[in-house]
């Protein structure tokens, strides 16, 4: 049975201070599968989770159709669907589910300071941070007329749907190369679309494109918009923008991919955690441990490499495991 959470509450009307405070156990910030499987965990090990949703309750499936590729839905699910019942199974065992963002944190001390939208002050033993990140895109008009449509941020995720296809890809870097190839082992043609005439990827990615058949990359390319009727059919595209002989080039594709990178939610953590050169949290190898004692990241926030639904869900499991033996350990 579903029963109240003990939570030592201190709001304003005890409090000389005006900042509404509470003390929790165990706080996570974020919604998504990296977030609800943590208070999964969490919950059902008696830590009590408060989680606070964030701007985008359900994280990014839920900007999406068919996920084909999360184990046990057989015949493929809805974001929003798999996004609903993951918070079901956090809310079964009492997961207390907020709406609310993370507007700045504290991890100076022993307790760890997390305040939301500005004037509630959360003060936590354990601190799980599963903000995710969010897809780079143009900024074109086109990107959000198709979203759903043929406009994809991953490859992994969308390829199959593109199985014998044309597709582009837009980037230049070592995810784009990447994506390209993974795109190719699927589709009849892959345009890579790059702004220089050279790669940003790897030496070895860049021969691994060169020498992959059914790539064909434009350089000195631009993206001006999409067309189709309801959904991607092409995109018109600006070759040596800005220069005497400019030209517009017209491409026929089904699927347009972004792959110019990612922006990790962790800006008000920064000052507290360390972070690769995008923005990324790091973790010590094999865990989710921050440099912060009780302080742990798991999802996208954390994960340059892989950025499924399936990998955030196991790290959010195992940062609710860690979060678990660190406060077994501290509290004897
Ligand atoms: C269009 C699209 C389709 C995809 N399709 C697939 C697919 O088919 N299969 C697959 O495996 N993966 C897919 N992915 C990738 C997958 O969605 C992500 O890997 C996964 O959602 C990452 O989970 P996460 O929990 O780390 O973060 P997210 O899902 O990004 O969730 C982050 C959460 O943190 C919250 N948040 C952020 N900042 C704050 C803050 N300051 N305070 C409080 N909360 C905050 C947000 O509101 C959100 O709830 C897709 C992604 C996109 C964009």
């Amino acid at each position: 049975m579903f029963k109240p959470l003990d939570i030592d509450k201190n709001t304003s009307a005890e409090s000389a201070n005006p900042v509404d405070s509470e003390k929790v156990k165990c706080l996570i910030v974020g919604s998504g599968p990296a977030g609800y499987t943590a208070a999964i965990y969490a919950a059902r090990a008696n830590l009590k989770p408060v989680l606070y949703e964030g701007l985008q309750p359900g994280g990014q499936l839920t900007t999406t159709t068919e996920v084909e590729n999360f184990p046990g839905y057989p015949e493929g699910v809805t974001g929003p669907v798999l996004m609903e019942d993951l918070k079901k199974q956090a809310e079964r065992f009492g997961t207390d589910i907020r709406w609310g963002l993370a507007t700045k944190a504290d991890f100076s001390g022993s307790v760890h300071k997390i305040w939301i939208d500005e004037n509630k002050l959360i003060e936590a033993e354990v601190v799980i941070i599963a903000t995710g990140a969010t897809a780079k895109y143009l900024g074109l008009d086109d990107e959000k007329k198709y979203a759903g449509g043929g406009v994809s941020a991953c490859a992994t995720c969308d390829g199959f749907f593109y199985r014998g296809k044309d597709v582009a890809v837009v980037g230049g870097g070592d995810t784009a190369a990447e994506e390209a190839i993974y795109l190719a082992g699927l589709c009849r043609k892959v345009y890579l679309i790059v702004r220089r005439d050279e790669l940003r990827a790897s030496k070895v990615m860049a021969e691994r494109v060169n020498k992959t058949r059914n790539i064909e990359v434009l350089w000195k390319h631009q993206t001006k918009g999409l067309f189709g009727d309801g959904v991607v059919e092409g995109a018109i595209l600006v070759k040596n923008q800005g220069q005497p002989d400019e030209e517009e080039v017209k491409i026929k594709i089904d699927g347009f991919f972004l792959a110019i990178g990612h922006k990790p939610n962790s800006d008000i953590f920064k000052d507290y955690l360390e972070t690769d050169q995008v923005g990324y949290i790091k973790t010590i190898p094999g865990t989710s441990k921050t440099k912060v004692p009780g302080v742990f990241a798991c999802g996208d926030v954390q994960d340059s490499q892989y950025r499924q639904a399936v990998t955030a869900a196991g790290s959010g499991c195992m940062a609710a495991i860690d979060a678990e033996r660190y406060l077994s350990e501290k509290n004897g």
